[in-house]
C-alpha cells in the first residue's frame, strides 16, 4: 500500500515510520511511504506556505499554490489515490475507518496543515477531511502517522502473527483481554491460574470473559453496539453477578 504524506515538516514523519514495525513493513515491500516537503512546490524566493487570513484574525493559513501544485503534481503519475486532509472537523478516524481504508484503497495521500489549517479552497482536490479526535493539535503530522500506522498494521504480512490484529481492542466490537507475561508471580501478584493451565478452552472462555468485563467497565457504549454471541450473555450474566457479590 502507498502512502504520500504532504507536510513541511517531512523530518517528523521519517523518524517515525523508520523503526520497529513499519520499518520492517516497508522493508518488506508492504507499504511505500513518500514523504514530499511541501515547501518545494513553492515558487517565491522564501519557499513561503503561508499567509494572513483573510478578514484579519489569529494567526496564519496555508496558501493554496503550493498545495495545488503539490497535489495535481503528485497526481500526474497515474496512481489512484484517496486523498485526504487532517483537519479537527473531519471523520472521526476508528478502527473500522482503518479498516475500510486498508480494504478500499491501494493508495492515500494525506496533507498535513499547521497553522490555521488551510486554505478552504484546496479541499476541491480532497475526498475526505479526517480528524483523529475532539481536540486540537499544531499540525496534521501525528495525524497522518496515527492513520498510517493503524492501517499498516491491517496489512497482511505487517504483524508477525497473523491472528494479533483479528483479537486486539475494537476488532470484535470489545476491549482486549488483560495480557501477562513472565513471571508468573511479581510482587505478590500471580497470574490467573488458568492462563497457565494449558487448557485452551478454558483459556479461550476467560479471555472473552474479561474482554467483556473490561469493555463493560471501561467502555460500555461499546458493548450497545458489538454482536454478542449467546455465549456472551451468559458470560455477562456471570460478570454482573461476581459484581454484585463483590458490593
Ligand atoms: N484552526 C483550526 C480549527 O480550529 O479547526 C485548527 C488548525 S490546527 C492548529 C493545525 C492543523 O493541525 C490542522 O490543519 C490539521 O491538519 C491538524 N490537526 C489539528 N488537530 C487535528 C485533529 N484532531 N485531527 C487531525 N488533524 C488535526
Amino acid at each position: 500500500m502507498r502512502f504520500d504524506v504532504l507536510t513541511i515538516f517531512p523530518e517528523v514523519i521519517e523518524s517515525y515510520i523508520s523503526v520497529s514495525i513499519l520499518k520492517r513493513a516497508i522493508q518488506k515491500g508492504i507499504i511505500d511511504v513518500r514523504v514530499h516537503n511541501i515547501r518545494d512546490y513553492t515558487t517565491d524566493k522564501h519557499r513561503q506556505v503561508d499567509d494572513y487570513p483573510y478578514g484579519g484574525g489569529a494567526g496564519m493559513v496555508f496558501k493554496p499554490e503550493p498545495l495545488f501544485n503539490a497535489i495535481e503534481s503528485l497526481s500526474r503519475d497515474g496512481i489512484k489515490r484517496h486523498r485526504i486532509l487532517t483537519s479537527p472537523g473531519g471523520r472521526v478516524f476508528t478502527q473500522d475507518v482503518a479498516s475500510e481504508f486498508a480494504r478500499e484503497h491501494g493508495a492515500i495521500m494525506i496533507v498535513c496543515g499547521r497553522y490555521e489549517g488551510v486554505d478552504e479552497r484546496v479541499k476541491v482536490l480532497i475526498d475526505e477531511e479526517i480528524s483523529i479526535g475532539d481536540y486540537v493539535l499544531t499540525g496534521g503530522e501525528l495525524a497522518s502517522l496515527v492513520i498510517i500506522d493503524a492501517v499498516c498494521r491491517l496489512l497482511p504480512g505487517v504483524l508477525g502473527d497473523e491472528t494479533s490484529s483479528e483479537e486486539e481492542s475494537f476488532s470484535t466490537g470489545l476491549l482486549e483481554y488483560p495480557q501477562y507475561t513472565r513471571p508468573a508471580e511479581y510482587r505478590g501478584m500471580r497470574v490467573p491460574e488458568v492462563l497457565l493451565s494449558g487448557n485452551h478452552q478454558m483459556i479461550r472462555r476467560w479471555r472473552r470473559k474479561e474482554a467483556l468485563r473490561k469493555t463493560l467497565k471501561q467502555r460500555p457504549d461499546l458493548l450497545e453496539k458489538a454482536a454478542l454471541t449467546d455465549e456472551d450473555k451468559i458470560l455477562l450474566q456471570e460478570i454482573k453477578e461476581e459484581e454484585r457479590w463483590m458490593q
